[in-house]
């Protein structure tokens, strides 16, 4: 276990004196009362005066790209040795901060009600994880990077932050919280507005543990009668256009944070409540969307919940399973046996909701090609000084050669990045096509990284390093030295 040195208690009066003291925020009596987001400065004073309390400490985990301190939360009424430990996090887009918002105030409320917290629950809460972006109004962070397509490459502070400390507690359940827009480009010339007001998913990489994988899909189905019942339009989190146009799930890839966190094996959920980005008032609404944000998270800290023996014992299984004989390497969303639904929209002139049909409402993921899974990965001398930090950074287990040694190996090669192909996956930049070579004796000079795959993080460093992975490492900027000579080989043998 590594425990960040920046890491300090901000009880202290150094922390208390140095936040800046003109903020007039004061939190609402109630989440649906929310009018405007917590500041910055707000937060570090909310903090401060919910670690008073003796069930909740708060650490500084890391520092933002300018000098903004991560804060997490750890929340903890019982005692006993096993608990049930639940990670919130928020604002990775600085945006977004109605899912901070509904954290931060309950935070506040745990704090002054413990009992509301049951025994057996271990709650983490980082409830800003962009705060520079926050004060920026911005999605990016100050480096003017999406932290959110990050959790491949971890390159920015904030990402790094979260996974030491995804990586520390291992969290049974990790939740990241967004915010999308209802009132955008083809719902707005439709004179429509999208119909949910929040939504969720759960991690999908088809490697992922599929009973784990199972579970948190029926956590997300199973919040859907109450969240009917406190007056939210709620469902599963769909990305892409108003119907008929295509809507599917959300990606398989690694690079967001709910897969790049559910690779730990843990049960991993988006939640994405929607704003009125076009509004000239966009946070008129700001309480309901809060609200809503602090139903569906209240839905994971449930007293003595029924489910949760399965789900430990799905995710105990799943954190000591070995890899599968084959690597999915390309997959995609797609409607197996055309089916139709009916999409919901409201029609924003009316208040009125649609029930439109569609066909193409993607719910199938579907692997198309596999690769049979190596026990290794080699990465070359030149490389090791690129890999092997990025490689603790995602806590993968790797050793360096102190002489040359022979491997049996398939070694693979780029042979092309393709650009803006795939309208299903546009937000990459390309898509990797190599080519593997047929296996043949290599010999690795002394230095070279050998990360065998027998160990904890094995599903992850898979598909980090499988050269054949459709969207793969070679794709981003950071990795552009691996494109000529450098693609991981193979080891087979
Ligand atoms: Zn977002």
């Amino acid at each position: 276990m590594r425990i960040p040195s920046l890491l300090f208690f901000i009880g202290s009066v150094a922390a208390v004196s140095a936040a800046p003291s003109a903020d007039d925020f004061q939190l609402p009596a109630t989440p649906e009362a929310f009018v405007r987001p917590v500041p910055y400065v707000a937060l570090e004073r909310i903090l401060t005066e919910a670690a008073r309390a003796p069930h909740v400490t708060v650490t500084r985990e890391g520092d933002s790209v300018q000098g903004r301190g991560l804060w997490l939360v750890r929340i903890r009424t019982g005692t006993s040795p096993d608990p049930w430990r639940v990670f919130f996090y928020a604002q990775q887009h600085g945006n977004e901060p109605a899912g901070k918002d509904a954290l931060v105030w309950m935070i506040s409320d745990l704090a002054a009600h413990p009992d509301k917290l049951p025994e057996d629950i271990e709650l983490y809460i980082l409830p800003m994880v962009n705060p520079d972006g926050a004060e920026l109004a911005q999605r990016r962070n100050a480096n003017r990077r999406d932290l959110n397509r990050d959790h491949i490459t971890l390159s920015q502070p904030e990402t790094q932050t979260l996974h030491r400390i995804a990586q520390r507690i291992l969290p049974h359940v990790a939740v990241d919280c967004h915010e999308f827009s209802r009132d955008d480009g083809d719902y707005a010339e439709r004179g429509w507005i999208s119909w949910p007001l929040i939504m969720m998913d759960a991690a999908n990489h088809p490697l992922f543990d599929p009973a784990v994988t199972a579970a948190a899909l029926h956590h997300v189905e199973a919040m859907r009668p109450a969240m009917a019942e406190a007056g939210f339009n709620y469902t599963r989190y769909y990305v892409g256009g108003p119907p008929p146009t295509e809507a599917r799930h959300s990606h398989p890839e690694l690079d967001d944070a709910r897969n790049g966190v559910g690779a730990y094996g843990g049960m991993s959920f988006i939640i994405e409540s929607g704003q009125f980005r076009r509004s000239a008032t966009p946070h008129a609404d700001l309480g309901r969307r809060v609200a809503a944000y602090h139903r569906l998270l209240s839905g994971f800290l449930q007293n003595n919940d029924p489910a949760r023996a399965n789900e430990r014992q799905a995710i105990e299984a799943a954190r000591s399973r070995a890899l599968p004989a084959f690597l999915p390497t390309n997959y995609f969303w797609a409607n197996r046996g055309l089916q139709i639904r009916t999409v919901p929209v409201i029609e924003k002139s009316s208040g009125r909701t649609l029930e439109i049909p569609s066909a193409s409402v993607f719910d199938d993921l579907v692997v198309k090609t596999v690769v049979e899974a190596p026990v290794a990965y080699a990465i070359a001398a030149r490389h090791a000084a690129l890999f092997a930090p990025w490689l603790e950074r995602h806590g993968i287990a790797f050793s360096t050669l102190d002489a040359p040694q022979v491997v049996t190996g398939e070694a693979a090669s780029l042979v092309r990045l393709e650009k803006h192909e795939d309208p299903v996956y546009q937000r990459y930049g390309g898509r990797t096509i190599t080519r593997v070579s047929p296996k043949t004796p290599v010999e690795l000079p002394a230095g070279s990284l050998i990360v065998d795959l027998k160990q904890a993080a094995a599903v992850k460093a898979a598909i980090l390093l499988e050269p054949g992975m459709l969207y793969g490492l070679s794709q981003y900027e950071e990795f552009e030295a691996i494109r000529a000579d450098g693609l991981p080989l193979r080891v087979v043998k």
